[in-house]
């Protein structure tokens, strides 16, 4: 270690790749970089305790393409696997995934990067499993399996069947057990700050340790999420309101890097202006706790009515699968006064909740006056909405499981596509919801290879970047589990980039 002539101290010749940030993506990146034969620094904002980002809080699903049920019994544990003759799983082709990748992005994702995130998304998954995450279907994550009939069987949605065992808490104990097995040196409560730069070549990262600020000199990875838990940041990319909302995840994701970034001459990219954001219990925590995780998520509102403070419809609850609706829908109750609405359901549906609902308090009546009164909106309102929707409603049958057509029109209502039955049967039950921020959707351009682009669209060296901080995946809206998935695939090709330019520089340089 030497000093360098601003008294910082540098670490150098003692890593070949550093990574910025200890998620899924990150941690993903340093195992690729590891197994390519580079010496590996993380470097993570965190305390060890509130460790794995976003990712830790996450449900764990990963949107892979596969070829139904059988393609996941290999990599699935045994007691999951005993669920397999209690669901169907339909297969999940690469076309599937792009068109329904495609249509959440109104097409503006770009198609390069999607198709590596597809493509390489099962063997991922596999690469995974080798590195000791063990994996399950997501049965009992929208709905209990027990309160559906001891011997039914049930569809899990193709695209999201698939998830780390034990959800984001068990992906991450997996991942930072298979680092810690592989000797990759991880320093907590050490925020990266800025990007040391030659030209457009990133040389490493300062990074504020406990002992002052240091330079890391290596190629370097950058993994550090996005700006989700900056309200300033919010308020300036979002917009007016978007300071306010709730926080899913870990309050460490906080923009700094891709800040840093921007300043060294990475080129933004992709939906800065859009985010994920959900229906979360109005109760939620302001930020993630590690406690609840994703528990206060509220998406069983396909089979509900999702109502405003007026009493009003504002969205289509029945538009589509749940897991290709949700990460809108947070945007549009941030749109209502007070960023406020609830959801109604009555005896037919009400079985049907996620399990998660339990962790709130629902507002239960036998009839909607006493209803409306103690959730604390207009009972007149509220009766003519229902009354209206009750009468556009058709009878047919209703399938929880698979888009049932099931619709109804209201005359000065949103349509409902699908699951639209009356609301009639008491006890009626409420749960009142507000908009929880996920993550951004705008980041830094990268190339296919997970190597960033500088603002006169030329590759910079020694920078790699994937996950979160990345930009051009997502726009408007996203499909569930595609997030993970795109940390994994592009973490592979930054920590296997980063390692092979490292090693290839070392190579040719002269030993004085
Ligand atoms: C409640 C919830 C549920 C979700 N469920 C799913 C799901 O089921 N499937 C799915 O695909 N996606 C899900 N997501 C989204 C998913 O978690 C993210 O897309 C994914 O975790 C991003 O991974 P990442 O590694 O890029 O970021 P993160 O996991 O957030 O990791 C970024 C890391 O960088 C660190 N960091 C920040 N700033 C710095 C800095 N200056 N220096 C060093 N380190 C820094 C952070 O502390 C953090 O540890 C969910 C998210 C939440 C919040």
């Amino acid at each position: 270690m030497v000093t360098s002539p601003n008294a910082q101290a540098i670490i150098h010749d003692e890593y070949d790749v550093v990574v910025a940030g200890a998620g899924n993506a990150g941690l993903v990146a340093a195992l690729a970089a590891h197994d390519a034969g580079a010496r590996v620094l993380v470097l993570e904002a965190a305390p060890e305790a509130e460790r794995g980002g976003n990712s830790r809080f996450s449900g764990g699903i990963f949107r892979c393409a596969h070829d139904g049920l059988e393609s996941l019994l290999g990599l699935i544990t045994e007691e999951s696997a005993a669920w397999a003759d209690r669901v169907t799983v339909e297969p999940y082709p690469v076309e599937q995934y792009n068109a329904e990748y495609n249509k959440s992005s109104n097409s503006r994702n770009d198609p390069l990067l999607t198709k590596r995130v597809i493509d390489e998304s099962f063997e991922t998954v596999e690469w995974m499993a080798d590195h000791g995450v063990k994996w399950e279907l997501t049965v009992g994550k929208l709905i209990d399996p027990d309160k559906i009939g001891k011997n039914e069987q049930y569809a899990l949605p193709p695209g999201g069947a698939l998830r780390a065992a034990h959800e984001g808490v068990g992906l991450i104990e997996d991942l930072f057990a298979a680092v810690e097995k592989a000797g990759i040196d991880i320093w907590y409560s050490s925020p990266v700050s800025e990007l040391v730069m030659d030209g457009n070549r990133c040389t490493g990262v300062v990074v504020q340790t406990t002992e002052g600020d240091l330079i890391v000199e290596a190629v370097t990875v950058l993994a550090a999420g996005g700006f989700e838990a900056n309200p300033e940041m919010r308020q300036r990319w979002l917009g007016p309101g978007w300071d306010l909302v709730k926080v899913r995840g870990t309050r460490f994701n906080q923009g700094t890097v891709l800040n840093a970034a921007m300043t060294a001459g990475a080129q933004p990219e992709g939906h800065w202006g859009g985010c994920h954001a959900v229906p979360l219990d109005a109760d939620a925590p302001v930020v993630g706790d590690l406690r609840l995780t994703d528990k206060m998520s509220r998406y069983s509102y396909p089979y509900a009515l999702l109502l405003n403070s007026d009493c009003e419809r504002f969205v289509d609850e029945g538009e589509n699968e749940v897991w290709l609706t949700y990460a809108k829908t947070g945007a549009a109750i941030r749109g209502q006064q007070g960023a406020w609405a609830f959801q109604l359901f009555d005896a037919k549906s009400s079985h049907l909740l996620e399990p998660r609902y339990s962790t709130g308090t629902p507002i239960v009546a036998d009839d909607l006056a006493t209803l409306a009164e103690k959730v604390g909106v207009n009972a007149e309102a509220l009766a003519a909405t229902v009354e209206a929707y009750n009468s556009a409603c058709h009878d047919g049958d209703f399938d929880p499981f698979t888009k049932d057509g099931l619709s109804a029109a209201p005359a000065g209502q949103p349509v409902k596509s699908n699951w639209a039955q009356r609301i009639d049967s008491p006890p009626f039950v409420v749960y009142p919801v507000t908009c929880g921020i996920t993550f951004t959707y705008g980041g830094l351009k990268v190339d296919d290879t997970a190597r960033v682009i500088d603002t006169a669209n030329r590759v910079m060296g020694g920078l790699h970047a994937t996950g979160e901080l990345t930009g051009g995946f997502f726009y408007h809206n996203y499909p569930a589990g595609a997030g993970l998935m795109r940390g994994a695939v592009f973490g592979r090709l930054a920590g296997a980039g980063a390692a092979a330019e490292a090693l290839a520089t070392a190579a040719t340089v002269p030993v004085s």
